[in-house]
């Protein structure tokens, strides 16, 4: 049985401590979400991956209040939609999370695409920032957002995003973007942890697997925390909703690390940040 305790936490660049496993709930409809959040909780999570794309943040809501954990141990994350993007549609869009959530603040809400081709993620972001200095979120970053994205909102308002959320699993490892993370503070925030399952069946993870006694997912989230990343893993299956988080049993050796850095084929899941602006 994993203990919040055991979970270690990543450190941003503004002092907040964000726990390196937490729960994905994309996917999961509003009325399984309260189910899956709480058996999270009860499974040791205390951070919770939505957005009001997912329709689900009212579901979600409900399961934190009833989860029996005080508010102020919970991390819950949620993320603005690209039709809501500019200044004041921001600050609008984010009072509805707020209160479809049932919370008075969030800990880290995130610009969910640059979609470029609105050219609106820097009026965004100064939304965001103003958002932080009224107390209503903790950490505001972004997600899917491309170096060039990253290094706009610095050179533009000054403010670098403490973490950026895009798609990373052992076939897409974003080596590149991690190395320009290191460059600006910003963390890095795994989606698609791992491979949507996908790959899990892949003999290199298997034969790690059995040597360490622990299934293929568990290598796969093991690896990412040996990295740094923080995960999102989704399920509502309870019995994986703990084996997600049980992962401070094992670790991985050099060679291991080797073995899965091995399994990179620079194939995404989802769309590319540059090409991708749907509202
Ligand atoms: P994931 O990599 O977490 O994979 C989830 C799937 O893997 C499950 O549906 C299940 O089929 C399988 N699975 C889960 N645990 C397993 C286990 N222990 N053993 C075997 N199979 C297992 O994929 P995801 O849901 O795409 O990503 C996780 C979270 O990341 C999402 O729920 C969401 O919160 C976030 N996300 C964000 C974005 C973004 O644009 N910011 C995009 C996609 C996902």
């Amino acid at each position: 049985m994993t203990r919040a305790t055991d979970v270690p936490t990543v450190t941003l660049s503004d002092g907040v401590a964000v726990p390196q496993v937490g729960l994905g709930v994309w996917q999961v409809p509003d009325a399984d979400a309260a189910a899956a959040v709480r058996t999270a909780i009860a499974a040791g999570y205390r951070s919770i991956d939505t957005a009001a794309a997912y329709n689900n943040e009212g579901g979600v809501g409900d399961g934190l209040r009833s989860s029996g954990v005080p508010r102020a141990e919970l991390f819950v994350t949620t993320k603005l939609w690209n039709s809501e993007q500019g200044f004041d549609a921001a600050a609008e869009a984010f009072d509805e999370s707020l209160g479809r959530l049932g919370l008075d603040y969030v800990d880290l809400y995130l610009i969910h695409w640059p979609a470029p081709a609105l050219d609106r993620y820097v009026d965004t972001w100064r939304a965001f920032i103003a958002l932080r200095a009224e107390g209503l979120v903790r950490s505001i970053g972004v997600s899917n957002f491309q170096p060039a994205h990253l290094r706009r909102l610095v050179e533009e308002t000054g403010v670098a995003p403490t973490v950026n959320q895009v798609e990373l699993h052992p076939r897409f490892q974003q080596a590149e973007l991690r190395a320009v993370h290191a460059e600006l503070g910003v963390a890095t925030e795994a989606w698609s942890p791992l491979g949507q399952g996908r790959s899990l069946g892949d003999p290199t993870l298997v034969a790690v697997a059995a040597r360490h006694g622990v299934s293929a997912a568990q290598v796969v989230l093991r690896w990412h925390l040996q990295l740094g990343t923080i995960v999102i893993p989704k399920s509502v299956t309870p019995a994986r909703i703990e084996e997600n988080i049980d992962l401070f049993g094992f670790e991985l050796d050099d060679a291991d690390m080797a073995a899965i850095a091995g399994l990179e084929s620079g194939t995404r899941l989802g769309p590319h940040p540059d090409e991708f602006s749907m509202t």
